[in-house]
């Protein structure tokens, strides 16, 4: 066996010796500067190679349709573990998003386990949000434009993953009933140049007609969340505000901004 074999193999085992775990990255409201909630992201804690991260076992989980058990694992913790944390602050409508991959939206019954996931636990309606990118959906638009209609019924809400990076347009995707846009850390970090605000001005103005709130990847700088703010951005994420962390941390996090809140 290569490297490669060994590490499929030992990913086929992960999920039962209870190596993968997710984390959880702030995202901030910027008028109030308080966390709104987060992004579920999968860790794998290999015992040998230790920390391996998802842009290296995610596409090989792809590969091997062994996405379709882990992206389940993701979508069951993060729904029990928001559930924990709504209960635990009094119904306070913090949100988590997951990420979904391909295989997940085109060959697997995706609507049966996100109705199974929400009747499960008592989830805050739309607080589970599910991460999709454009290139995903249009893979297969027609099917992915049925089954997001039907997810959106059940009660998840849906994002709209690193918008900017693909081909399409705000109005293609319009079809698709998105109630948040993430903007591509590569339109937010990087500060250099005029551009950065004319582009992100209009796809967050676009947004807003369109009836979505906007969430920009990358926030780095304290100048970054500033620009972010003013040009009407709700929401930021980026190592200015947090790293990925673990959920009893980001249980903390909340807590903190609930006694700021309860002080104000
Ligand atoms: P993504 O969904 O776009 O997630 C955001 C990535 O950006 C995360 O990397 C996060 O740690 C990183 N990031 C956050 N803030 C900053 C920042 O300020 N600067 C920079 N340079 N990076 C930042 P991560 O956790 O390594 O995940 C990478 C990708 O792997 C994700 O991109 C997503 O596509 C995929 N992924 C992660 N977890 C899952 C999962 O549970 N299921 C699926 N299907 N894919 C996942
Ligand atoms: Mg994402
Ligand atoms: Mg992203």
């Amino acid at each position: 066996h290569n490297s490669a074999g060994h590490l499929e193999s030992d990913l086929r085992r992960a999920l039962d010796r209870n190596e993968i775990e997710m984390v959880y990255q702030p995202i901030i409201r910027l008028d109030t500067k308080t966390v709104g909630g987060f992004e579920a992201l999968m860790r794998w804690k290999h015992p040998r190679r230790g920390l391996v991260m998802p842009t290296e076992f995610i596409p090989l989980a792809e590969k091997t349709g062994l996405i379709i058990p882990l992206g389940l694992f993701a979508l069951e913790k993060a729904a029990s573990e928001l559930a924990s944390w709504q209960r635990a602050l009094g119904n306070v409508p913090v949100f988590v998003s997951v990420n979904i991959s391909s295989r997940q939206l085109l060959r697997h019954d995706l609507i049966n386990d996100i109705k199974t996931v929400l009747n499960k636990t008592a989830i805050i309606p739309n607080t589970l949000k599910l991460e999709l990118t454009e290139s995903l959906i249009m893979e297969n638009p027609e099917h992915s434009s049925q089954v997001l209609a039907k997810v959106k019924e059940l009660g998840a809400g849906l994002s709209l993953d690193d918008f900017g990076t693909g081909y399409s347009s705000l109005s293609h995707v319009m079809r698709f009933p998105f109630d948040t846009i993430k903007i591509d850390r590569s339109f937010v970090s990087n500060t250099d140049g005029k551009g950065r605000p004319v582009i992100l001005r209009s796809i967050v103005g676009m947004a807003h007609d369109l009836g979505m709130e906007v969430v920009a990847e990358g926030a780095e700088t304290e100048n970054d969340a500033l620009e972010l703010h003013q040009l009407g951005c709700e929401y930021a994420q980026g190592f200015l505000f947090g790293e990925p962390m673990s959920p009893e941390l980001a249980f903390k996090a909340l807590q903190q901004d609930q006694k700021v809140d309860a002080y104000a």
